[in-house]
C-alpha cells in the first residue's frame, strides 16, 4: 500500500510539473506570433495581408512575405461583417483571399483540446498505470491471503536434510523441554489416554540469533511431521483482513495435514499488547493477532497441532497470549555460554576445512555471540581464507573475523572488559550467594556474566512452585537478595557502579508495595495507601490517587527506607561472612562466565 501511494504522489508531481511546463510556453500549437483584431485590419487596410483562413474564431493571417501570423475574431459574427463593422473597405476586403478552413469535427475537437492534450494523455496514462498497480497488489493481496505460509516437510524437506536436535548445539535444557512436545507429537494416544492435556502453545523466549527458528524446526525435523512457517513481520505491511484470512488458511492447512507444527516467528511484531498503539493503523495486526487466538481456543484438544512461536521481545506480547490454553509453554534460551560456544563452533566447523584452530580460545573470545554470531564468523574466516587463496582456515583468519563480526551491523549486545568481568562477577555473585543463605528466597537457576540488554550479567531464580500467595519473609529475602548486588561492590571494590540501578529500582518498587498494598509495615499498620484505577482487560495499571496527607506520606518513605536499610545490612553482613562462598563463584565465573543450578549447588557445598 505505501508502495502503491509513493507511485502515486511521483506521477502527481511529474504530471503536475509538466502541465506547468507546458502552460508556460503556452499553446503549442500557435508557435507564430500573435496579431490583435485591430493590427489585423490595419495590415488589410496596408494591403500586408494576401490571405486569412478561418477556422472557427481563430484567423490565420498570411502577409505577402508568406509569413503568419494568428488573430482572433469575436465569437457569431462573420469576418466580412466584422471587418465592416471596424471600418474596412469593401475593395480591401476583396483583395484578400478568405479561405473557410471550417474544420471537420474531429479535428476541430483535437485543436480544441490542443493546449490539454499531452497533459490529458498523461493523466490517462497515469491512471492505468495505477490500475494495473491496483489489481497487482489485489492480486498479491489475495495470494497472501491463500497460502503465502511456507511449508516444510520434514520428510522430504526442501535442501534434501532433515533438522533434528542434532543440528542445535547446545541449550540442553530447552532441548530437553522440546523433547516432550516431539513426543506428544509422535505418540498424543499416550499422553491422551492418561487424560493429559496437550500443550497447544510453545513460547520460545530468546535473543535473536539463538536458534529459536532452527530449535522448532528441529522439533518437527524429530518429531517427523510437517512444519508451517510464517513471521509476524510479515503481517504489518498488509492489506485490511489478509492478515486474518492468511491465519485462517494457514490453521486450515496445518489441521488438514496433522499432526504439525505451525510456527510464527517474531510473535511480537502482531503479538504487541492491544489498544497500545495510537490512531487506528494498528487494526490490521490486531485483527491478526484475534484471528490467531480464534484458531489457537479453536481447535479440540485432540487436534494434534503444535502452535510454536518465537521472540525476543516477552515483555510487549498481549497477556491474552500466555493465558492458559494459549502459550503456556515457554522456554527460554540464552545466549551461549563459552562451552556451547565451542560446541556450537565444532558444529558449523564440521563441513568447513579447519587447520590448527583452537576452538576453545576462539569460544573465550567470543562471549556475548550468539550461534548466528558463531556460525556467521566461521563464514567470515571461509571468505578470507578463500580470499588468501588458502586451502584451509587459519586460526588467525578466525580471530582477525571475531571483530569483523562484532563491529558489524548485526552486534548488538557488549562486550565487558576486564575489570567490568570482575565487578559483574562479583555483582552476581554476591546476588547469588545471599539468595542461597536466606532460606526463603527463591533457588538460583543460572549465574551469568554475559551482557544482555542493559544489564552486564544476571542471576535467575526460579521459583520452586507456581505461588500465588507470598508471605514477608519472602519479600524481605527478595530485598537483601537485590540490595546484595551493590552491597558487595562496595565491600570488595571501594565504589559502586550504575550496574546496580536496576535492581535498585526494583527492591524500592517492591519495598513500596510492602508498605502500601501488602499492609506488611507494622509501624503504618494493616491498611492500603493509594487508590489504583485498573484497566481490567488490559491489567495494567493506569493512574494513582493520593488518598492520604502529608504526614502519612511522610511515613510511608521512612518505612520505605526503614525497609531498605534493614535489607542492605543484612546483605552486607551476610557477605562479609561468606567470602569465602563468593570467591569460589567469581572465580568459575571468570572462567566459564556461566553457571547452573547444579553446579552451584556444588560449588556452594564445596566451600561451606
Ligand atoms: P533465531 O530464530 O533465534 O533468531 P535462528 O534459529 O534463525 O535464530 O538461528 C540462525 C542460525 O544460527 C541457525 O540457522 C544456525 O546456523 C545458527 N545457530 C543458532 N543457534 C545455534 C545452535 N544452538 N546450534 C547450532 N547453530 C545455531
Ligand atoms: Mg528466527
Ligand atoms: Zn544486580
Amino acid at each position: 500500500m505505501r508502495k502503491l501511494l509513493r507511485n502515486f504522489t511521483l506521477f502527481l508531481v511529474v504530471f503536475l510539473i509538466l502541465a506547468g511546463f507546458l502552460s508556460l510556453i503556452n499553446n503549442p500549437w500557435q508557435k507564430q506570433a500573435e496579431l490583435s483584431f485591430n493590427n489585423l485590419v490595419t495590415a488589410i487596410q496596408n494591403n500586408e495581408i494576401k490571405k486569412i483562413g478561418i477556422e472557427g474564431n481563430k484567423l490565420e493571417a498570411t502577409f505577402q512575405d508568406n509569413t503568419q501570423k494568428f488573430a482572433h475574431k469575436e465569437n457569431g459574427e462573420s469576418l466580412a461583417n466584422l471587418l465592416k463593422i471596424y471600418g474596412l473597405a469593401e475593395d480591401k476586403l476583396r483583395a484578400i483571399a478568405i479561405e473557410n478552413q471550417e474544420p471537420s469535427g474531429w479535428s476541430a475537437w483535437l485543436s480544441s483540446l490542443g493546449p490539454f492534450l499531452l497533459p490529458l494523455i498523461l493523466f490517462i496514462l497515469f491512471l492505468w498505470i495505477m490500475m494495473r498497480q491496483l489489481a497487482g497488489a489485489n492480486s498479491r493481496a489475495m495470494m497472501f491471503g491463500q497460502s503465502a505460509a511456507r511449508e516444510e516437510n520434514p520428510t522430504k524437506p526442501a535442501n534434501g536434510k532433515k533438522t533434528t536436535f542434532k543440528d542445535v548445539a547446545g541449550s540442553v535444557e530447552a532441548k530437553q523441554e522440546l523433547e516432550e512436545v516431539v513426543e506428544f507429537l509422535k505418540e498424543p494416544q499416550k499422553f491422551l489416554k492418561l487424560g493429559a492435556r496437550i500443550p497447544k502453545g510453545v513460547l520460545l523466549i530468546g535473543p535473536p540469533g539463538t536458534g529459536k527458528t532452527l530449535l522448532a524446526k528441529a522439533v518437527s525435523g524429530e518429531a517427523g511431521v510437517p512444519f508451517f512457517h510464517m513471521s509476524g513481520s510479515e503481517f504489518v505491511e498488509m492489506f485490511v483482513g489478509v492478515g486474518a484470512s492468511r491465519v485462517r488458511d494457514l490453521f486450515r492447512r496445518a489441521k488438514k495435514s496433522a499432526p504439525a507444527i505451525v510456527f510464527i516467528d517474531e510473535l511480537d511484531a502482531v503479538g504487541r499488547q492491544r489498544g497500545a498503539g495510537l490512531g487506528g493503523s494498528h487494526d490490521e495486526r490486531e485483527q491478526t493477532l484475534n484471528q490467531i487466538l480464534v484458531e489457537m481456543d479453536g481447535f479440540e484438544t485432540d487436534t494434534n497441532i503444535i502452535i510454536m512461536a518465537a521472540t525476543n521481545r516477552p515483555d510487549v506480547l498481549d497477556p491474552a497470549l500466555l493465558r492458559p490454553g494459549r502459550f503456556d509453554r515457554r522456554v527460554t534460551i540464552d545466549l551461549p555460554d563459552i562451552r556451547e560456544r565451542e560446541a556450537i563452533l565444532l558444529l558449523h566447523a564440521s563441513n568447513k576445512p579447519l587447520s590448527g584452530v583452537d576452538v576453545h580460545k576462539v569460544a573465550a573470545r567470543t562471549p556475548g555471540f550468539s550461534g548466528a554470531d558463531l556460525f556467521n564468523l566461521l563464514n567470515e574466516a571461509a571468505i578470507l581464507a578463500a580470499r588468501h587463496n588458502q586451502t584451509s582456515i587459519s586460526e588467525n583468519d578466525v580471530l582477525i573475523s571475531i571483530e569483523k563480526v562484532m563491529l558489524g551491523p548485526e552486534r548488538k549486545s557488549f562486550i565487558l572488559s576486564d575489570q567490568e568481568k570482575r565487578v559483574t562477577a562479583y555483582h552476581e555473585a554476591g546476588h547469588a550467594v545471599v539468595s542461597h543463605l536466606i532460606p526463603e528466597a527463591d533457588p538460583i537457576h543460572k549465574i551469568s556474566i554475559i551482557a544482555r540488554g542493559h544489564a552486564a550479567g544476571y542471576t535467575i531464580k526460579l521459583p520452586t512452585e507456581d505461588k500465588r500467595l507470598h508471605n514477608k519473609a519472602e519479600f524481605l529475602a527478595d530485598l537483601a537478595v537485590l540490595l546484595a548486588g551493590q552491597a558487595i561492590e562496595k565491600q570488595v571494590f571501594k565504589d559502586i557502579t550504575t550496574g546496580a540501578s536496576s535492581d535498585l529500582r526494583k527492591a524500592t518498587t517492591l519495598a513500596r508495595q510492602l508498605v502500601t498494598e501488602f499492609g506488611m509495615s507494622d509501624k503504618l499498620g494493616p491498611r492500603t495507601f493509594g487508590a489504583k484505577e485498573e484497566l481490567i482487560f488490559l491489567g495494567r495499571e493506569i493512574s494513582e490517587h493520593r488518598d492520604y496527607g502529608e504526614k502519612i506520606a511522610q511515613a510511608i518513605d521512612e518505612e520505605i527506607s526503614a525497609f531498605l536499610q534493614d535489607a542492605h545490612k543484612r546483605a552486607q553482613s551476610l557477605i562479609r561472612d561468606n567470602m569465602a562462598k563468593i570467591e569460589k563463584v567469581v572465580h568459575v565465573l571468570l572462567a566459564q562466565e556461566t553457571i547452573e543450578s547444579d553446579e552451584f549447588k556444588k560449588l556452594m557445598a564445596e566451600a561451606s
